[in-house]
């Protein structure tokens, strides 16, 4: 048995140095109620490096010398608990170990016969889940409006893009290689795309992307992208400030925004969005994800990396834009 713990905490960008295997050879037994688990695919995620500094946030940090945990299928190997069985599939958040013993809380049984198993990270996952209610829940989206995504080739953005569009709206994505903005035009449906690495006048190609500007703003990533955005939004425009990957390993604070005049001429919104928030509306929000993906009005699209020691190696390329879709480690 293997184990992934976090050895120190990062310093702006993390690197390998920040993580310690483990290796355990004593035999895992299960009491009453508990399960034998053996992990299958592991998700790794940008909001993981939030959890890796020890700055107050919205879930607690992870501990220095402790496994990291995240989003996880696993295979249940043996059972004595009321619910599961062995041959089960679950998900939830679980630390990153290739077995491991656990009492079933918060975990969910997963069919791998009406999706495959690593889609249950990805598009009916938590993924799929800030896609939808971010974009519905604050973003309100009226057909006929104008939306922009950053971050838009990858697993949040790629989804809200796809919902926009049969909401009718016309969709914009914003993203770091030519490669990726073909994927979203040619497979996803978006109307437009701008590579942000080989754009020098962001503000002047959204213009021309959205000629009758932005009235909604779906944020992945913060920084100068979002303020060229800032420029363009309409009267009564609302942006959903889902994450901020382009900051995430900024060693000083981020001075105050200098966009408040947009919001204000504007009688913008601009909202924090933690999916979390919205947990009661998580089933209704997975029905409808599921029904779209099964009549075929939604894709996806996953870069999957193989191998237990290959997990933070994976999370680090997620700041690199080296994933298309949802990154996923299979074990
Ligand atoms: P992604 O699949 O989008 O992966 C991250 C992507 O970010 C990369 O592929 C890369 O694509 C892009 N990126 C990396 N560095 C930069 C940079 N400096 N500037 C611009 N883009 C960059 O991850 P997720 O879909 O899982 O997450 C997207 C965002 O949503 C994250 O910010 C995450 O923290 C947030 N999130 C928030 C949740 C919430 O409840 N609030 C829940 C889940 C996610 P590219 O090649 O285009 O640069």
């Amino acid at each position: 048995n293997r184990a992934i713990i976090l050895k120190q905490r990062p310093v702006g960008k993390p690197t390998a140095s920040d993580f310690e295997f483990l290796k355990d050879d004593s035999e895992l037994t299960i009491k009453d109620g508990e399960l034998l688990l053996e992990t299958n695919y592991v998700s790794v995620d940008p909001y993981l490096r939030g959890r890796m500094s020890d700055a107050k946030s919205y879930i607690p940090p992870f501990e220095v010398g402790k496994p990291i945990s995240s989003g996880i299928v696993a295979k249940v190997i043996a059972s004595k608990h009321n619910t599961f069985k062995a041959g089960d599939y679950l998900a939830g958040m679980l630390p990153w170990k290739t077995q491991q013993i656990s009492n079933g809380e918060g975990l969910t049984k997963v069919n791998k016969d009406l999706a495959p198993l690593s889609a249950y990270l990805g598009v009916l996952g938590l993924t799929g889940l800030t896609a939808y209610l971010g974009l519905t829940e604050i973003g309100k989206p009226k057909a006929g409006e104008t939306i922009v995504i950053s971050g838009a080739a990858g697993a949040v953005g790629s989804i809200v893009g796809q919902i926009a569009k049969i909401k009718g709206l016309r969709v914009i994505g914003i993203a770091g290689t030519n490669e990726k903005i073909e994927m979203l035009t040619s497979d996803f449906g978006f109307d437009a795309g701008i590579n942000y690495n080989e754009t020098k006048d962001m503000n002047a190609a959204i213009k021309a992307a959205a000629p009758n500007g932005v009235d909604i703003y779906f944020d992945n990533v913060g920084g100068p992208i979002s303020d060229a955005v800032l420029f363009n939004i309409n009267k009564f425009a609302r942006m959903i400030i889902c994450g901020a990957i382009s900051v995430y390993n900024n060693t000083e604070l981020p001075t105050g925004l200098s966009v408040q005049p947009f919001l204000v001429k504007n009688s913008a919104l601009m909202q924090g969005f933690i999916v979390s928030n919205y947990a009661e509306k998580f089933p209704e929000a997975t029905k409808q994800l599921a029904s779209w993906l099964a009549d075929e009005k939604l894709k996806y699209t996953e870069t999957i990396v193989e191998g237990f020691d290959n997990i933070p190696s994976a999370f680090l390329d997620l700041f690199d834009g080296k994933n298309k879709g949802k990154m996923i480690v299979k074990i």
